[in-house]
């Protein structure tokens, strides 16, 4: 058995001899998707300022306030993908929670894969791109409306459209952070998928497992390694369709 085979081993029997499983998740599960990173995204030039924004300066409240022309042309072209579909490893999870171990999903994401999956226990803690509501009367609107809107996406009443999601800057919703945190706590197994974990406040969240299994799966190595019982470095995906084999 090779080395990556034995690991491969060492996660099944965690998870086979466990029932309550906490997955979480950043931006490295939804890749095989097709959803790149936007922190990947080149900024946007603009030529009202003249400024280069990175991504991280578009996705703030302060651009969306101030600039919203330029917050939509960014959030549509890079943070919205109509045509993304749950990958096997959102399928996996949704699967483990059928044969009745209680898997909770926490998510560092907005595409709303997990619960495309079939994954009923998702606790989103930056919003999600396919709830957006009016900021004068709060109708709501779904993804395609805004994607589909041009320019700014406005609401019948002429209010602007904001996507329920947690723009740099602002708090996360209130009750999310609480609710991972008892998830985390519970958990007999935490696996950590597709993130480097330097995201506030995902980092100060692994602190709260006193599970048995911590894993860590990521293409690459992170600084949380040495802490974890297990660490893979590959495509979740291909983790996921060696421990089906
Ligand atoms: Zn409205």
């Amino acid at each position: 058995m090779s080395a990556y085979e034995e690991k491969i081993e060492q996660l099944r029997k965690m998870i086979e001899s466990t029932v309550k499983i906490c997955v979480f998740t950043g931006a490295g599960i939804s890749c095989p998707s097709g959803i790149p990173d936007f922190r990947s995204a080149d900024g946007i030039y603009n030529e009202k300022t003249g400024n280069k924004y990175t991504p991280e300066q578009i996705i703030s409240h302060t651009v969306f306030m101030r600039e919203p022309e330029l917050f939509f042309e960014f959030y549509k072209d890079k943070m919205l993908y109509p045509d993304a579909k749950p990958n096997d490893a959102h399928l996996y999870f949704a699967e483990l929670e059928k044969q009745g171990k209680q898997v909770s999903v926490v998510t560092q994401n907005i595409d709303g894969l997990h619960q495309a999956a079939g994954s009923t226990e998702v606790i989103e803690l930056h919003g999600s791109v396919h709830r957006n509501y009016c900021m004068e009367c709060r109708k709501f609107y779904d993804m395609a409306y805004v994607k589909n809107s041009p320019g700014i996406p406005r609401c019948s009443c002429g209010g602007i459209v904001k996507p329920d999601v947690v723009l740099y800057e602002e708090p996360l919703d209130e009750t999310a952070p609480y609710r991972a945190i008892e998830k985390i706590s519970e958990a007999e197994t935490l696996i950590i998928i597709g993130t480097s974990l330097i995201v506030y406040p995902a980092a100060s969240y692994v602190r709260y497992f006193r599970g048995k299994n911590l894993v860590l799966l990521n293409k690459s190595s992170t600084s949380y390694d040495s802490s974890a019982d297990l660490a893979i470095y590959d495509d979740v995906v291909n983790v996921v369709r060696s421990l089906k084999q």
